[in-house]
């Protein structure tokens, strides 16, 4: 088992906790899916989700920009709320932060920020802050969707098509780039991109909901390969997914030789890159035909379906079949 989610477990397991797809007085959905879902009454619902990014660990400070950190924490934790077909409105921000962090690094992070925030049409409503030896940021946000229309995690059938948006790996990509020291080429810097700024696909999750297109969704923050398994494992199937379908991040000839400490192939990338926050979802077969009229469908990909059994198997471009092992980013795991 992934050991994050072990973690998570134990932490469950020792506390008053509800979990996911327990009805609990008001609560909907509890721990395990990408967000919780309250359901207060009347015709919305409530998707609430915190989120964690630390220097050190999810960041570099000498060598992240500080407007990509304050851009990225929020679009993180925001993407958890667009997984669940919700939209964002509402932010809190815990803010741990040295002294000599408050002037010119502090502004960029702010307007960094503030650039996410106004994209997503987000607010600050509260927060905490306090001095630390180095920073850490916590964002907690709040988005609506109408009520019973969530998008959970467990809701996938034998049979329906799975869906991804964009090209994997473009995150991992640009994580290289910055790994391997050649962030600062300015050949590159489109390549970066993803990685510094991930654009959400909120309109995308919304419209999946409102419509009642997908039966499960999530999104991939962690890798295809480890959050397909989350995913199955929440709807109790399995999948078979084809190598030759999955959309991936292109990599430059001249990069590929520059890259070669890392020995990725973009389809390895794309299988278990983390950090692309793009949604994977499934729909039934007799819905297929409505996802044409879905925001940005030019964008999507199926790339296999849901299957019987627990297995995850991925067809090769020769036709050879093995499973899908979880390669994703795990906090807790060795890499
Ligand atoms: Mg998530």
């Amino acid at each position: 088992m992934h050991k994050e989610d072990q973690l998570v477990s134990r932490i469950t397991r020792a506390l008053p906790s509800v979990s996911a797809h327990h009805h609990f007085q008001s609560l909907r959905v509890g721990i395990g899916d990408d967000a919780a879902i309250l359901s207060p009454g009347g015709p919305t619902d409530w998707a609430l989700s915190t989120d964690a990014f630390l220097e050190g660990v999810h960041f570099l400070a000498t060598v992240h920009p500080p407007d990509s950190v304050g851009y990225k924490s929020l679009v993180r934790a925001a993407s958890d709320l667009v997984a669940m077909g919700a939209t964002p409105r509402d932010f809190l921000l815990t803010l741990a932060i040295p002294a000599s962090q408050t002037g010119t690094w502090l502004r960029h992070f702010l307007a960094g920020m503030a650039q996410a925030a106004r994209s997503l049409g987000m607010r600050l409503i509260g927060g905490d802050t306090t001095k630390s030896g180095s920073v850490s940021i916590s964002v907690t946000v709040l988005g609506e969707v109408p009520r019973g229309h969530a998008l959970t995690r467990c809701g996938a059938r034998p049979g329906d098509l799975i869906y991804v948006t964009g090209k994997l790996g473009r995150a991992q990509l640009g994580l290289e780039l910055v790994l391997n020291k050649l962030s600062r080429r300015p050949q590159f810097q489109n390549l970066l991109r993803p990685h510094l700024y991930p654009q959400l696909r909120a309109r995308l999750g919304e419209w999946l909901a409102r419509n009642r297109i997908a039966s499960a969704m999530m999104d991939v923050s962690d890798g295809l390969s480890t959050d397909l398994g989350r995913l199955c494992v929440a709807s109790k199937v399995g999948a078979r997914i084809e190598a030759a379908r999955v959309p991936r991040v292109a990599i430059p000839a001249t990069l590929s030789r520059a890259l070669k400490k890392s020995k990725q192939s973009s389809i390895e990338m794309a299988l278990h890159g983390g950090d692309d926050y793009g949604l994977l979802f499934t729909v039934p077969p007799r819905r297929v035909n409505r996802l044409r009229r879905a925001p940005g469908f030019s964008d999507l990909t199926a790339i296999g379906e849901i299957t019987r059994g627990r297995r995850i198997i991925l067809v090769g471009v020769d036709g050879s079949e093995s499973p899908l092992k979880p390669k994703g980013w795990d906090s807790f795991g060795q890499k």
